[in-house]
């Protein structure tokens, strides 16, 4: 019986299902966790430390190769695609919570760029997600969201 071990974590569903398709395509069995809860609420996303994505122990090295061979080939696309600069997504901003002070305060679509391609592709479909347009602070200590 092989081990399933977490892969690598993810803090947009979208992401976590392009590099899921990429790695299934090139044969390499894996699957999500948590994901449908992250999807119908991307507020919980951090509060369940992002969507998991398993496959076996002994794909771990086949994966990460398939992935760095991706990334060289976007990186030679890249420049025709004119990717705005409001899209590449702050993570962090200076805001404090109004609630309860914290500065644990983040934009709740916020990603992880692991991936030239996958900041591309991303930035494009979140124009066209549901989620995308609505940039609400959330606070992850409290839970309270504000503009
Ligand atoms: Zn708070």
């Amino acid at each position: 019986m092989d081990k399933i071990v977490v892969f690598e974590t993810y803090y947009n569903p979208i992401e976590a299902n392009i590099i899921k398709s990429r790695l299934m395509d090139s044969g390499v069995q894996c699957f999500l966790s948590d994901e449908n809860m992250i999807t119908i609420n991307p507020l919980y996303t951090q509060a369940l430390g992002g969507i998991k994505l398993h496959l076996f122990e002994k794909d771990v090295n086949t994966a990460r190769s398939i992935l760095q061979d991706e990334d060289v080939q976007i990186a030679l696309g890249e420049a025709t695609v004119d990717v705005p600069e409001s899209q590449n997504g702050d993570t962090q901003n200076d805001q404090v919570c109004p609630n309860c002070g914290s500065s644990n305060v983040g934009y709740v679509q916020a990603t992880k760029k692991r991936f030239s391609i996958l900041t591309m592709i991303v930035s494009i479909l979140l124009l066209v997600y549901p989620f995308a347009a609505k940039k609400t602070n959330h606070c992850f200590d409290c839970g309270y969201e504000f503009e």
